[in-house]
């Protein structure tokens, strides 16, 4: 077995665990394998041994793989900030953008997404423990922007996601991660149009079991499968 194929079945023991501990359906949990940075091969390592969903950061290297997995069912993922002048190369790509976080953005995926033919299914970043570095809207703003996409014809909110914090205690970010989950069910309450919250997108490798007690539906794992990532050999 490889190193890549050991750690997954790793990964989804973890889920299955944080599952069973909260009495959740492991088929809830969706791992998306976070490859950035990572070469085509560690990826084919990772399909073999199950994966399916996959999770890049960076719109140029998210085109350039998914060009060598033409021919397989995979399901890519939009996890990183996006810049509107590049939602084009990738509306009709990916089955979710994880990262809207302004009304400006919404807009252009909405366009683009209207010329290619298809409905963009996004979630909102929340930036729950309002860090300076980090992207996305604070709690207070996402129900007028949900409110505000719902008028939009070819885009879809389908929940939340949310980047914690960095810690070596995964306990601490229980609370972020908890707001996030009462956030939408605030407002899957009140019945918005074309709206569901069904996908709440939190915890990494160093807290996703937190996340799942918490409600998390997709995880977004990276280390933890592929091993540290080299920023040095990245241009
Ligand atoms: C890199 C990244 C991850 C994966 O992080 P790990 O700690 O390596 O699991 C998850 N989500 C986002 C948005 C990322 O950029």
């Amino acid at each position: 077995m490889s190193t890549i194929s050991k750690n997954i079945s790793l990964v989804r023991e973890n889920i299955a665990t944080a599952c069973k501990k909260t009495g959740r359906n492991i088929e809830e949990v969706t791992l998306i394998a976070v490859s950035k940075t990572k070469p085509v091969d560690m990826l084919k390592d990772a399909f073999d041994a199950g994966a399916i969903d996959f999770g890049e950061n960076k719109v140029q290297e998210l085109c350039d793989k998914i060009e060598h997995f033409q021919n397989e069912h995979m399901n890519w993922h939009m996890i990183g900030h996006l810049q509107t002048n590049k939602v084009k190369y990738i509306v009709d790509k990916v089955c979710l953008i994880h990262s809207v976080d302004s009304i400006k953005l919404a807009l252009q995926i909405d366009k683009e997404a209207a010329k290619k033919g298809v409905i963009a299914n996004i979630l909102l970043e929340v930036n729950v423990a309002e860090e300076e570095s980090k992207f996305g809207l604070t709690c207070e703003n996402v129900e007028d922007l949900v409110k505000e996409i719902s008028k939009l014809s070819n885009i879809r909110v389908k929940g939340l996601m949310t980047v914690a914090p960095y810690t070596e205690n995964a306990e601490e970010n229980r609370v972020y991660f908890r707001k996030l989950k009462q956030l939408s069910v605030d407002i899957k309450t009140k019945n918005i149009d074309n709206v569901s919250m069904d996908i709440l997108s939190m915890g990494m490798t160093n807290d996703y079991m937190i996340a799942i007690e918490e409600g998390s539906t997709h995880v977004r794992v990276g280390t933890g499968i592929f091993g540290d990532r080299d920023y040095t050999k990245i241009s």
